[in-house]
């Protein structure tokens, strides 16, 4: 909608996502014909976390409409580590399953490192087992986790070359932050990573010609942050009280409507990043399963 992001280029989320889900069918259909290999994920939900299920649902319902198979172990939030451990060690060892995927967060009573650190790294879709994040920064291939490289697969789609950019990331968290400093760095970008102990925040982010906002604060990134003509690509998702309502509404982590003034092009959210992750998971889980009968596949 003509000015309601002021100059900057709205980064379509949805339509990327669309792009890269329709791009992991064809590669689906294509190891089915020649191989005889149908790519399968398993989802492992423990208790009743309404926004987990809402995720699983959707995996679940992506994962079938890209062709590929789908499993569900939906276990209760009494069930002990050690029937979990159990349960991943028979999906570890089962060979339709190339991808296993443990829907965080766990409940409290449950080691969530101790659980990740159990799945096979070459089933690790999520990427955070050690192994894959040491060959991540290594320089390795490696699966990768999702949310970051759909972070970078968007600010490829405005700017294909990143060699040289100053990037910032907004937050260091092993699930996105360090990751996506990761991928960045193997894009020949020069790496910041700010977080709640960065002195002159604002100082540090306008450096960025790459802004990357994951912290979890509804709209912290003001437009005086943003250096003109920068990609700001926002991974915060916050639910806050519409004013004056009993509604709420989704926002990021970035002012949007301040930012889409000065940046050059800006992901919205909801719509941004959001879809890409599991369009991601979809395409690590095909890599697994392509990996794991040892067929050389092109990137996706
Ligand atoms: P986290 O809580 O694990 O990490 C937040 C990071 O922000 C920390 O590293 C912290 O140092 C930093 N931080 C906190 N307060 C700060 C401040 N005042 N100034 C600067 N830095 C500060 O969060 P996370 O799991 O990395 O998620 C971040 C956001 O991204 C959340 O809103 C989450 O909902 C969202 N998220 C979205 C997706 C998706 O789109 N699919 C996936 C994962 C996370």
């Amino acid at each position: 909608m003509a000015g309601e992001h002021g100059d900057a280029q709205l980064i379509d989320g949805k339509a990327v996502a669309a792009e890269l889900r329709e791009r992991i069918a064809t590669a689906v259909s294509e190891l089915k014909s020649s191989h005889g290999l149908a790519p399968g994920l398993a989802v492992v939900l423990v208790g009743e976390d309404p926004a987990s299920q809402v995720y699983v649902r959707n995996k679940a319902r992506q994962t079938s409409a890209a062709g590929m198979q789908s499993f569900e172990h939906r276990l209760d939030a009494q069930t002990s580590q050690a029937d979990l451990l159990d349960l991943i060690n028979r999906l570890n060892g089962d060979p339709n399953v190339h991808g296993i995927l443990v829907q965080l967060p766990l409940p409290a009573h449950i080691n969530s490192q101790l659980v990740l650190n159990s799945v096979d790294p070459a089933k690790d879709v999520d990427g955070f087992h050690p192994v894959n994040v040491g060959r991540l920064s290594t320089g390795e291939a490696a699966l990768v986790p999702c949310t970051p490289l759909g972070c970078t697969i968007l600010a490829k789609s405005a700017q294909p070359d990143l060699t040289g950019a100053e990037a910032v990331i907004i937050g260091r968290s092993n699930i996105v932050g360090k990751p996506v400093a990761q991928l960045l760095l193997r894009e020949n970008c020069t790496v910041t990573i700010a977080h709640s102990r960065t002195r002159n925040l604002a100082d540090v982010a306008r450096r960025a010609d790459l802004l990357i906002a994951a912290v979890g604060r509804p709209e912290m990134v003001k437009g005086d942050w943003v250096k003109p003509g920068a990609i700001v690509i926002d991974v915060g998702i916050n639910r806050i009280d519409v004013d004056g309502s009993d509604r709420t509404k989704l926002v990021g982590d970035v002012d949007f409507a301040e930012a889409s003034r000065v940046a050059g092009a800006i992901t919205p959210v909801p719509g941004g990043v959001g879809p890409m992750t599991i369009a991601c998971l979809l395409r690590n889980t095909v890599q697994a399963a392509a990996a794991a009968r040892g067929i050389a596949m092109p990137e996706i």
